[in-house]
């Protein structure tokens, strides 16, 4: 029977990632990919900041577009335009970033198999057993440590029992062609008839092509509903769009207070190192990976893969990306008690050219907590903020009341 110090259940660019880092340290690792191809199909708009290619290595090859704003469109028809001189986000080949990282991860030692379901076997006392499935049958594996890079509906997190994400945003989104008349600026589409509690978007590929999306939180219609209400309503950008290959997914999203259990660690999707403002996964994914080896490599030299010893990847994740995530979601939060007649209010209040300015200058994909911050004063989002905040102290003097 096969004996690894690490396997790694998802080829996705977190397993790869945390495969790689760990057999570069020496440690025998193996990755078990349930899909025949790595990085298909695709379940992503392909969006990224610079950063996130910096944190990756990669840029040769994969960026297909350069993006330098945004039109963002509120429920009533107020447009706000951002605009930069400067690229800021950029639209990637996200097959060929994924393939890439895991040839990185092969190249630095690591094994990796395509087309294997991996399902947690036992956990004894000094290892925990894998059963690999594929058409040829199944086999089982032994692991010192088990990683679950296993996405957004992770088995591997179910399995350990550990806390879910505070929402999953349930998306649907397509490769369309679509004249862009400006190929460097996204579209933005905010409303609660729209997308509740969440976004649409278009993200121009080339002049004539785009990857169109939309999210939503809660509700019991398929997203599919609100994507064809976002095109009726939007009629002027989506016109003579035609739908090249639809996908959808979901991302989880929140701070959750356990992603480690005893020989056992989840990361990316499957521990929520998402964004709360955007969904974006791939640069804290791209984090997680990196201390989630860390602490890994640490446990094994040292032999020790008790919960105790783990719980230093969590306080680590913590320090990096707590408060940003938890500012994230108090803006979040607060974005979720507005009406449609607020959201035309504050993207009117902030067409001013010294907030397009300011939102120019602090806007960072990867950390809007400081944009938020410094919103946070301005007239119409200040009055939500306080209102919330004189909401959350009523009921908590009730319920001490009571
Ligand atoms: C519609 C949509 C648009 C998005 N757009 C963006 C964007 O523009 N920018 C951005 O940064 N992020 C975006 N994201 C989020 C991003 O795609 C994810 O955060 C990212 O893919 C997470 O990487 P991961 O490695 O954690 O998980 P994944 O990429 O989901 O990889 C997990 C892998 O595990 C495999 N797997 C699962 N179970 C098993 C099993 N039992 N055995 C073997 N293999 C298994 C899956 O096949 C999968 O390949 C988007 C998400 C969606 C749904």
């Amino acid at each position: 029977m096969n004996y690894y110090d690490a396997i790694v259940i998802g080829g996705g660019p977190a397993g790869c990632e945390t495969a790689r880092l760990l057999a570069e340290k020496g440690y025998k690792v193996m990755v078990a990919e349930e899909h025949r191809k790595i990085g298909e199909p695709i379940q992503c708009a392909g969006l990224v900041s610079l950063r996130t290619l910096q944190a990756a290595t990669i840029s040769v090859g994969i960026i297909i577009n350069q993006i330098k704003g945004a039109f963002i469109h509120s429920p009533g028809g107020e447009v706000l335009s951002i605009r930069d001189r400067e690229a800021y986000a950029f639209v990637i080949d996200r097959t060929e970033f994924d393939r890439k990282l895991s040839e990185r991860a092969q190249c630095a030692g690591a094994e990796i198999l395509t087309g294997v379901r991996a399902s947690v076997g036992e956990f004894l006392p000094y290892e925990a057993s894998v059963r690999l499935k594929a058409d040829g049958g199944e086999t089982t594996v032994k692991t010192r440590l088990l990683i679950g890079a296993d996405g957004a509906n992770s088995r591997v997190a179910r399995r350990i029992n550990a806390p879910g994400a505070e929402d999953v945003i349930r998306m649907y989104a397509a490769e369309v062609e679509l004249e862009c008349l400006e190929k460097d600026m996204v579209h933005i589409f905010l409303g609660r008839e729209i997308a509740p509690g969440w976004f649409g978007w278009v993200i121009p590929v080339d002049e004539k092509h785009a990857r169109v999306g939309i999210g939503v939180s809660g509700g019991d219609k398929h997203p599919l509903f609100y994507f064809k209400r976002m095109m009726n309503a939007h009629s002027g950008v989506f016109k003579g769009m035609n739908i090249v290959r639809g996908t959808g997914g979901v991302v989880p999203i929140g701070l959750p207070s356990k992603i480690y259990s005893e020989r056992t660690m989840l990361v990316g999707d499957a521990a929520c190192q998402t964004k709360p403002i955007s969904g974006g996964g791939l640069y804290l994914g791209l984090l997680g990976a990196g201390l989630c080896a860390k602490v890994a490599a640490q446990a094994l030299s040292k032999g020790d893969l008790s919960s105790e010893f783990l719980s230093q990847y969590q306080r680590l994740w913590e320090r990096e990306m707590g408060d940003e995530i938890q500012t994230a979601l108090a803006h979040r939060n607060i974005f979720l008690t507005m009406s449609d007649k607020e959201m035309d209010v504050l993207i009117h209040f902030f067409r001013h050219p010294l907030w397009q300015s300011i939102i120019s200058r602090y806007g960072d994909i990867d950390y809007p907590s400081r944009l938020a911050g410094i919103l946070s004063f301005a007239g119409p989002w200040a009055e939500k903020f306080f209102l919330v905040g004189c909401r959350k102290i009523l009921r908590y003097c009730s319920t001490v009341r009571a």
